[in-house]
């Protein structure tokens, strides 16, 4: 059970309305999306849990930060002030700033990755994967057996098999790096620990190959760690983000999570000819390497986002309210993945709906009656994320067919959560007589964002 002593460390000084719907309305705005919460335009929803991305609020100094902003459009102040904080938060030495974590995999999948490569990583991500694909690259999933079992209640979900790391290593042509990330978001928000980690970086190194960190939610993991590693419990999550840091070579990173902003990301290398390559590809594809495809102001609210991120009283309360979510939605029965992760609460569709096949859009479905119930918006997580196995042109089946309930970095208030629990689970009473969808239009690259459902029923 968590610790319910926790509360915001903050308090509020802006408001933003947020609309009220009506059943009807909701069932219009729903068809008109396909039935894809991503089309759904956000005055249509009550309370947005889409995603933790870029939908944070930012403080009164991030605000005043903005207007430090030094647009210029090389050498701004701001982007110095970034990297700056940077070095002495994560470590890297060297920063190239990106539009957003995307822009970061792009980068650093063209410039490590030749034709027939081979990457490993803890669980796929979709842009990431997308990026090591397109760049001629394979991933290999190798994070631990316990990840895709929604009920096991494995400390570290995000950790991986080393067996099976060693395997894959030795059965491929090149491995040029790990794609190694923390609280893993495909797996529910799942941390790896600091043992695992350093134990990855010798086979990495042995074989001669990098380790590249996600650390779009870095801090989070790092909170998960002195929460479960024996022998953290009494250092500083930036303390704990610092050593994680050191275990690797270098990282992409999406600011709009961890760092408490709206918009952007960064790579960070320690090798300075892997810097000057990420640099010259940063001009042709974001801009010059220092904005990358930011202006001076947003470089300024991440440098001071970075700041606020690792202060454990913010982390504590992110974490526990999250959980406090998860403990609501367990109360009501509603399955969810165990344990509760960093940035969501992952609902199991194969739990909730045992009677809709996969191929019937489970988790999809779902999300669609979460919205029509209350306006609530979440996101799929399983079969239509997944996409098509490139080579055979079928769906991938992922064992984790989930609904993510993402909570945005201090912009809800608990009675907000609870809502959203109770909706929940109206949703589930009524499961066995809800069916399936059937897609009707299927974008090439990543399908999720834009493919379009119509409901089997009808
Ligand atoms: C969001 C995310 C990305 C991609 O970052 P964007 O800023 O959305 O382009 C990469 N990895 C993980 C784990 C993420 O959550």
């Amino acid at each position: 059970m968590s610790d319910h002593t926790w509360f915001e460390p903050y308090k509020i000084k802006a408001v933003e309305r947020i609309p009220i719907t009506t059943p009807e309305q909701r069932a219009a705005a729903l068809e008109e999306a396909g039935w894809n919460t991503f089309l759904l335009r956000s005055d249509q929803v009550t309370i947005d849990l889409l995603t933790d991305s870029g939908t944070n609020a930012m403080s009164d100094r991030q605000w005043a930060g903005l207007m430090m902003g030094g647009e210029a459009y090389a050498g701004s102040r701001n982007f110095y002030h970034l990297e700056e904080t940077v070095r002495r938060v994560y470590g890297y030495r060297y920063v190239v700033p990106t539009h957003q974590g995307r822009g970061a995999e792009h980068i650093v999948s063209r410039m490590l990755i030749h034709k027939g490569d081979t990457i490993p990583g803890n669980m796929y991500f979709t842009t990431t994967r997308q990026h090591q694909e397109l760049a001629g690259g394979t991933f290999a999933d190798v994070i631990v057996d316990e990840a895709h079992d929604p009920q096991s209640r494995h400390p570290f979900k995000g950790n991986v098999n080393l067996e099976r790391l060693e395997k894959v290593i030795e059965q491929a042509e090149r491995v040029p790096y790990l794609s190694i990330a923390g609280t893993v978001n495909m797996a529910g928000g799942q941390p790896i620990s600091l043992a695992n980690l350093r134990a990855v970086r010798e086979i990495a190194h042995a074989h001669g190959a990098l380790v590249i960190f996600d650390a779009t939610r870095a801090v989070e993991n790092a909170w998960f760690i002195k929460e479960r590693e024996p022998g953290h419990a009494d250092r500083s999550v930036a303390e704990i983000l610092l050593e994680m840091c050191s275990l690797t070579d270098g990282c992409t990173m999406s600011a709009k999570k961890d760092s408490l902003v709206n918009i952007g990301g960064w790579i960070g290398l320690n090798d300075p000819d892997l810097a000057a390559q990420a640099r010259n590809l940063c001009v042709v594809y974001e801009g010059l390497h220092t904005y990358g495809g930011l202006a001076g102001r947003d470089l300024e609210a991440i440098a001071i986002g970075i700041e606020e991120s690792v202060d454990d009283d913010h982390v504590r309360a992110r974490i526990l309210q999250v959980r406090e979510l998860g403990e609501m939605l367990e109360a009501a029965g509603v399955p969810i993945v165990e344990p509760i992760g960093g940035h969501a609460v992952f609902l199991d569709a194969k739990r909730i709906y045992p009677h809709i096949p996969q191929e019937e859009f489970p988790a999809q479905r779902l999300a669609g009656e979460i919205y029509l119930d209350s306006g609530t918006r979440t996101m799929e997580r399983g079969i239509v994320s997944a996409g098509r196995d490139p080579e055979t042109g079928e769906h991938r089946h992922p064992a984790l067919e989930l609904v993510r309930l993402t909570i945005p970095r201090r912009v809800y208030t608990s009675r907000h959560l609870a809502g959203v629990a109770r909706s929940v689970a109206r949703v589930f009473e009524r499961r066995w007589t809800t069916r399936g969808l059937e897609m009707v239009f299927e974008p090439t690259y990543l399908r999720f964002f834009q493919a379009r459902f119509r409901p089997l029923e009808s």
